[in-house]
This record gives C-alpha cells, structure tokens and sequence, in this order.
C-alpha cells in the first residue's frame, strides 16, 4: 500500500486504526459519556476556547452547509479564494440563502480592506472563511479578517480550519471566531467520516431564532445534547475512539511542540522545492504550513513524476485540484509526519527527478 503525502486524507498510524477496533459501546451510557469528555480538553487547547466541542458524524461540507442553513438570517457574504471556498458560495446559492462574495484568483489571498468596504455595504449577518485553503496552499490572515468581522455588530464568522486545524494556533476566543470546524481526514490524521466543531454563545443564540434548522445538523440540537457530553445521533463511535488517541498524541507531545514540528517539516519541503527551482502558487506571507503547492513548470511531466514517485516509492503526492489540476502539484506535510518521514520522502522525489 501507498504512503499518502495528498492534503486529505493523510496517512493514518497503526496505532490510531488499533484504537478505533475497541469492542462497540452503546452512546447513551457512562461509557461513551466518558470517552465524549475525554476529547474536550485538547480539542479546546487547539482551538483556544473555552467553548464545548461538538462531534458531528458527517464530513466537514455537513457543518460548512449546516453553519448557513443555522446562522444566515440575512445574508452571507462568502470570502472566495479557491475550490473550498469558492463552492461555500456555490452552496449557499443551492440552498436559495442570499449570497455575495468577493473573488479573487486562485493562488491569491483574502485581504482584510476588501472585507471591510464589502461589509460596510451593509445587509450581512455572515461571513464565511476557509482559513487554510487547501486547493491553493493559501493561509488567509485569519486574525487580520476576524478583527475586520467583529467590527460589524451582528456579523457572525465561520472558519474552516479543515487543514489547519492543530498544525497552527487558532485563537477561537481571542479572535472572535463564531464557529470553528474540522474534519478529521487532514490535519488531525484520521479517517473521514467525524468533523468537530465549537459554537461561540453568540451562534447558539442566533441559531435559536431561526427557523427550519432541522434535527440532523441543528446546532442547538448539538448544544443540549453536548451539556451530557452525548451528541444528537447516533455518532461514529470508532473515529471517536481514533479521535481520543490522536488528541492524546498530541497531548503527549504537547501542542507548541507539534505546531514547531508542522513549521519544520513545511520549511523542508520548502527548501527541496528551492533547490530545484520549483516555483510556490501562492504568495509569501500568505503560504499554508500544513501543506505546499507549486506550480508545475513548463515542460516538466508532473504526471510521470507523480506515477514513478508512487511506483517506485510508494509515496502519493497530488497533482493539483480543480481548474488547476495538473498546472499545480501539491505535498502535505501535516499529521503525525516528521523531519525523518519528510526527509524519506525528499529523497524518494530527489531519486526520481534523477
Ligand atoms: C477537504 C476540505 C473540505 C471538504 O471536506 P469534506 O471532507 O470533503 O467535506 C473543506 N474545506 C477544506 C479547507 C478542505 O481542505
């Protein structure tokens, strides 16, 4: 079998799939209670909120469309800077939800004045951001963007944090963040199936006043239920048993640490790039440290490259997403991987460019 180096889903450890083969356990009794408990301490260290977590049994899009369908009262503006992001608006217009949103190019970042003059248009109760836009290698400056929202009084945010989510601080309180959610497949290095999220009070609060929320993806459905450290339905028992080793993981490791091991092993990648002249698709500033896209040079057969890194190797890289597919190529550096997996793997790509 192939080693994944894709941003999502990413490698799973031996001892995380162990984890997840426990023997089942009913979820409305003290065991899963206990096991539910057990995840809030590092989910909320990560998140850096004092906030509960919910755990919803779907992959991140059920939360990312379940956020519009709870909190958009108005209107939504959508910050569009790649695939994510921009079919976030995509959704929001299936849904019949009013919608704008700012579009720049792929490759280009969200920048904090032109949310500002679009807000200050008036009519909007919600924004959505993807903080770490994985078909582009984009990180937005999330920080710079939640200031900007939390000037406008009764303006909600929603951050993905899908790839970015414990690869790099978040700040969910100290930034103002609405709600903060990601699915397990990419940073947090499980298999898919389970997204975790937190609601700040003032989410729950809008969500209260709206109506057809539904029962599956309703927010305050998560909230009560979350007071007995239980979920709606019935939840993905064994990607949360794989869930509470992999925060324990990261317990163990200590999460400073595992934010310094992502820089690393990204700035390795960063260097081999440099020395064969490979060219970054996003701009200084604003590059993702959970992954890296580059654009393919002329005349380099990035497809030939791909098929003999993973014949040869067994290591799997992605050769892009969407409309760039093919004129970009991308490795992921996040999960449980280290200086000594990277270097494994610069040496395998080293071999096969030759
Ligand atoms: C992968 C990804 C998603 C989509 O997740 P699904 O698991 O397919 O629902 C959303 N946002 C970002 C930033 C992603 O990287």
């Amino acid at each position: 079998m192939a080693k994944l180096f894709i941003p999502g889903p990413i490698d799973v450890s031996k001892e995380t799939f162990a984890a997840m083969s426990q023997p089942m356990i009913g979820h409305r009794g003290a065991e899963f209670e206990a096991l539910y408990a057990s995840t809030q301490p590092v989910l909320k260290q990560l998140a850096g909120t004092s906030r509960p977590f919910f755990l919803s049994t779907s992959s991140a899009w059920g939360v990312m469309e379940a956020s519009l369908r709870n909190l958009c009262a108005k209107k939504v503006l959508t910050l569009c800077c790649g695939a994510f992001s921009d079919k976030w608006f995509d959704v929001a217009n299936k849904m019949g939800i009013p919608a704008e949103k700012i579009q720049v190019e792929w490759g280009e970042a969200i920048s904090p004045a032109a949310v500002r003059a679009k807000l200050e248009e008036g009519g909007f109760d919600l924004v959505t951001l993807i903080h770490n836009e994985t078909s582009t290698g984009v990180m937005n400056d999330l920080a710079g963007i939640a200031k900007v929202v939390k000037s406008f009084p009764g303006v909600l945010l929603v951050v993905d944090s899908v790839s970015s989510f414990s690869a790099v601080p978040i700040g969910m309180d100290a930034l103002g963040i609405d709600v903060l959610l990601a699915g397990v497949q990419k940073a947090l290095a499980l298999p898919p199936g389970l997204t975790v999220f937190s609601c700040s009070e003032g989410a729950l609060e809008r969500a209260k006043s709206m109506p057809n929320r539904g029962y599956y993806f309703d927010f305050i459905e998560f909230a009560k239920n979350a007071e007995k450290n239980n979920t709606p339905s019935t939840p993905a028992i064994s990607l949360i048993f794989g869930l509470q080793h992999i925060l324990s993981v990261i317990e163990n490791e200590g999460v400073e640490k595992r934010f310094a091991r992502h820089k690393k092993n990204n700035a390795m990648i960063h260097d081999w790039a440099a020395r064969h002249d490979f060219k970054h698709f996003a701009p200084e500033g604003n590059r993702s440290v959970s992954l890296s896209c580059f654009h393919t040079p002329p005349g380099f057969d990035q497809s030939a490259f791909i098929k003999s890194l993973k014949s040869k190797h067994g290591f799997v890289i992605n050769g892009g997403y969407g409309k760039i597919k093919g004129l970009t190529f991308r490795i992921s550096n996040m999960g449980n991987e280290t200086p000594e997996t990277m270097q494994e793997l610069i040496d395998a790509m080293n071999d096969v460019l030759g």
